[in-house]
């Protein structure tokens, strides 16, 4: 069958690989000029920018990594370290494992009686039963009990447990607020983190997105192809670009933001998959590359820093040299600043760089003007997962017309994982519907 799939970011590229090669054939369309979405490198006087996502989460990535492995790329996956340190308002420094939850508990600023409770909060979660993946809606819907992980995680783990273990690590995952989100997501995570590896392509975490289409014997790309509207025709869709062409087809995976794919189908979506995806809240985004092309810290002792104690703008710096050492020519640095979405509501750009060049010098040490700085900023570039998103957003799939499917981070958590394993059942789902249409001899 032909289909249409609107979005190539790592969702539409997994549709887009799975009904390939299920057989039919895909047109695909994104307005950018690359595929990729948000996990798109820029390449600037020789370095690679990212302008989203950082790294694999192998062992919690299970349908990322099957496609992967699937496409026999695992193997050239770079394992990371991600060694951070955290550092709070008063300039003190503590090293611990990112993905390593053992190492949180030696931190000096925790009290015996704080670390009690930090084991016996941990040793009952781990008796309780869990979603087998943090990256899935679905599984996560029936954790989701309505509270809030701020709240939870104050009166759990106590302040100190709060301000620099969960807040820490869930600002830079999620870049919205704790007390907006819900706590299914992070009791997975922590439940789970003795499985995770962290890991990069060589070309940044955009590649994925190449290897799913160049594994698409079936697709044909149209980049720069902003889609305007999608209709009914017969039993099929007509696809209409901005630029007035039309593609016929059996069927769509729209794979954009949730509030663009209703936008898309306004005039056929019914009322209530709509209201859903108009009113999923996205927070403003912001990712900062300062460019060296000499490497001022090359001594630096941990991959990453994240602001610890109280909370500020900013949710993380990456040195990208570590993470990932094709990115940057040699000798040079990158250092990718990452920041919260409430904060960014009222900074301009200015505001961005500004203190995106303070905070480097004040985080790695004295260093000389950076040789660029660039700025990627999404006005709408983040889902929030407030409590009840999970299970709203879950009950969309069995609203939809025949012959569409949506496909994207928004399903759950922003995550590679979420886009491709969504994207992958889209794909799955139209393929279903082929052989439906096929045995009724339509
Ligand atoms: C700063 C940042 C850091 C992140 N870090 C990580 C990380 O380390 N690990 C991880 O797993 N995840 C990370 N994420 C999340 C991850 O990048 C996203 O969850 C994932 O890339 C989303 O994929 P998607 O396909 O759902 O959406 P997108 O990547 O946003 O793709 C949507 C595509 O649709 C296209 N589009 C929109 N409207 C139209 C239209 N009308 N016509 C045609 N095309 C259209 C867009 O151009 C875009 O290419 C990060 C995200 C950000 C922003």
């Amino acid at each position: 069958m032909n289909f249409a799939v609107i979005g190539a970011g790592a969702a539409g590229c997994a549709a887009t690989y799975t009904l390939s090669k299920n057989g039919h054939r895909v047109q695909v369309f994104d307005g950018a000029d690359a595929v990729g979405g948000r996990t798109r490198h820029i390449q600037r006087e020789g370095f690679s920018l990212p302008s989203g996502a950082l790294f694999l989460m192998e062992g919690l990535y299970p349908r990322a990594t099957a496609l992967i492995e699937e496409m026999g790329r695992r193997r050239e996956l770079i394992p990371w370290g991600g060694e951070t340190q955290l550092i709070d308002e008063g300039g003190r420094r503590y090293a611990v494992n990112f993905v390593r939850m053992m190492t949180y508990l030696s931190l000096p600023v925790l009290t015996f009686a704080d670390k009690l409770r930090l084991l016996m909060t941990g040793a009952k979660l781990m008796l309780s039963p869990s979603p087998k993946n943090p990256f899935d809606g679905a599984d996560l819907a029936p954790f989701d009990k309505g509270d809030n992980v701020e709240a939870w995680a104050r009166s759990n783990l106590g302040d100190r447990g709060f301000d620099y273990i969960i807040r820490p690590m869930m600002d830079f995952l999620t870049a919205a607020p704790s007390r907006e989100l819900a706590t299914a997501f992070p009791l997975a995570m922590v439940k789970n983190a003795l499985k995770i590896k962290l890991s990069v392509p060589p070309q940044g975490m955009g590649q994925i997105c190449d290897w799913m289409i160049a594994a698409s014997p079936g697709a044909k790309l149209h980049l720069s192809t902003p889609v305007e509207r999608v209709e009914r025709q017969g039993s099929g869709y007509r696809v209409v670009t901005k630029a007035g062409e039309v593609h016929d087809v059996d069927g769509v995976v729209f794979a954009t933001e949730a509030f663009e794919s209703a936008r898309l189908m306004e005039g056929f979506l019914p009322q209530a998959p709509a209201d859903k995806l108009v009113h999923l809240r996205y927070g403003k985004y912001a990712t900062v590359s300062l460019a060296y092309k000499r490497n001022p810290w090359p001594d630096f002792p941990a991959d990453m820093v994240l602001p610890a104690g109280k909370q500020i703008s900013i949710n993380c710096l990456i040195l990208n040299s570590r993470r990932q050492p094709g990115s940057v020519p040699p000798g040079g640095e990158l250092v990718t600043i990452y920041f919260t979405s409430p904060f960014l509501e009222t900074m301009s750009d200015e505001d961005i760089r500004r203190e995106s060049i303070e905070a480097v010098t004040r985080v790695f040490g004295p260093a000389p003007e950076p040789d660029f700085v660039h700025l990627f900023v999404y006005p709408r570039g983040i889902s929030y997962s407030s409590p009840g998103t999970y299970a709203r957003m879950d009950s969309v799939h069995g609203e939809l017309p025949p012959g569409i499917r949506l496909a994207g981070d928004y399903f759950a958590n922003n995550s590679v994982e979420t886009a491709i394993s969504s994207g992958e059942r889209a794909g799955q789902a139209l393929h279903r519907f082929s052989q439906v249409k096929a045995i009724a001899g339509q």
